[in-house]
């Protein structure tokens, strides 16, 4: 579960989230669209502690992130548009690292279940070969097996098929599709409004740092009440 309670983000005098509050209940999926620049990314960024709030409170899992840092951050996994693997690293030894550093995990443990995730996202295969051989959107299914091995309540992706071609989109939704169907919370952010149609629970519009639509999908995409809203849709469809 994630909780936010009138959280406030300052770049200098630039105000980029303004007053969000929300809760997310557990396995709720979540689609956070809306303009460039309106602060999805700043938000996702700053729910698992990359940047630092000004101002307001901010829960997960029911735990305050002012109380127990680490704790709560350990909980949620982050993918992002590029997929940041490390490069000199099989696949499989990009997936085992954080569970043995951070969760101090014993090697075979972490090998026998992030083989368990790679066969999850289709890449068994490709467990010994380095990313540089991958595709992009294997890259991304592989990035987000690393964020999954690290058991999270709460998953967070920020547009994570913006950089793939077009016809590797798929892939990479689909997995995350298959990931809705279990009980993982998930905030995707997203430009794929077909597929924020149809795997969300609730759909966040954000404009200039705040939510202006928290609601269930047919509302945000059948029949968006806000102008603003509809302007958007219309640019992006
Ligand atoms: P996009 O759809 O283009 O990814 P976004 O909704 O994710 O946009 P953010 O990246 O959250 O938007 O940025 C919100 C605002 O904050 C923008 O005006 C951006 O220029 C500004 N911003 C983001 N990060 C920083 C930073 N580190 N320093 C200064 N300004 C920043
Ligand atoms: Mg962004």
């Amino acid at each position: 579960m994630i909780k936010t309670k009138n959280i406030c983000k300052k770049f200098g005098d630039l105000k980029v989230l303004a007053d969000v509050s929300f809760t997310v209940k557990q396995g709720e999926v979540i689609s956070i669209i809306g303009p460039s620049g309106s602060g999805k990314s700043t938000l996702l960024r700053s729910l698992i502690g990359l940047e630092a709030i000004n101002a307001g409170e901010l829960y997960i899992e029911g735990i305050s992130v002012k109380e127990s840092k680490t704790e709560v951050y350990q909980k949620m996994g982050m993918v992002f548009q590029g997929f940041n693997l490390f490069p000199h690293k099989t696949v499989i030894d990009n997936l085992i690292e954080a569970p043995i550093i951070v969760k101090r995990e014993k090697k075979e443990i972490a090998k026998i279940k992030a083989k368990k995730l790679l066969k999850k996202v289709g890449l068994y295969d490709k467990k010994d070969i380095y990313p540089a051989f991958l595709s992009g959107g294997q890259k991304q299914r592989v990035a987000i097996a690393r964020a999954l091995a690290m058991e999270p309540d709460i998953m967070l992706f920020d547009e994570p098929t913006s950089s793939l071609d077009p016809e590797l989109v798929g892939e990479v939704l689909t997995v995350i599709r298959d990931l809705a169907a279990e009980n993982i919370t998930m905030l995707i952010v997203t430009h794929e409004m077909g597929f924020a149609r149809d795997v969300s629970d609730r759909v966040f519009f954000m404009d200039q740092g705040a939510i202006i639509s928290n609601s269930i999908p047919e509302k945000i995409f059948v029949k968006p009440e806000s102008k603003r809203i509809r302007s958007f849709l219309t640019k992006i469809l």
